[in-house]
């Protein structure tokens, strides 16, 4: 998929503050105070090149994978009543040994050394989530990586990349709030709660 990243001078500004607010705390917040434009725009395209190289980097894994991947249409009985046939026809899971990430110059500069050394049993690119094979009979985990395949969908791309990043950035993984959001629900699905449309309730709180 192929993304333009023109943004209107609104969004600049939100993402320029967000690239100050990211250096907060850090040796380079009293560079980035001596200096005006030239650095802030450096530092906005240097963010936009990192995003874009991450969103390149899924739509490769994502390709690479893309033989071995099973639809999430198998779940319609087990998930009937929570998330809608056509998204589970748009829905794909590959049991992986190893969880596939990113780890490529700049993401650990950005913060994200944790995010990349810990051990997941599960991730979701887009619309395919890789899982363990140890996790691939429970149920729980796919109705919690499907909640990302929603959030992924009604987010677009690059905006959930930069959400995801900024939230594990300022809370931590435990308490980011898409990661509590996927949280709440699959706990909601395990307690035999009432029966939502996810993607619908998604949609909403997000
Ligand atoms: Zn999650």
């Amino acid at each position: 998929m192929v993304l333009s990243f023109c943004r209107t001078a609104a969004s600049f500004n939100k993402l320029f503050k967000r690239d100050k607010l990211q250096l907060a705390g850090s040796a380079s917040l009293h560079i980035l105070a001596n200096y005006n434009l030239p650095l802030n725009r450096a530092l906005y395209f240097w963010s936009i090149r990192v995003l874009n190289k991450i969103e390149q980097w899924i739509d490769k894994t994502n390709l690479d994978y893309e033989s071995q991947r099973a639809s999430c249409t198998c779940f319609a009985d087990d998930f009937d009543g929570f998330y809608p046939a056509s998204f589970l026809e748009n829905a794909y899971f590959v049991v992986v040994d190893n969880i596939p990430k990113p780890d490529f110059p700049g993401l650990r500069e950005i913060g994200l050394g944790d995010f990349i050394d810990m051990k997941v049993d599960g991730i979701t690119y887009k619309n395919t989530y890789y899982i363990l094979p140890h996790v691939a009979k429970n149920p729980r985990l796919h109705f919690h990586e499907l909640v990302h395949v929603a959030q992924w969908e009604i987010l677009g791309a690059v905006n959930f990349i930069q959400r995801y990043i900024e939230e594990i950035q300022n809370y931590g993984y435990a308490d980011a709030p898409l990661e509590k959001m996927a949280y709440g629900l699959d706990a909601h699905f395990t307690n035999n709660g009432e029966k939502i449309n996810v993607p619908a309730h998604v949609s909403e709180k997000i």
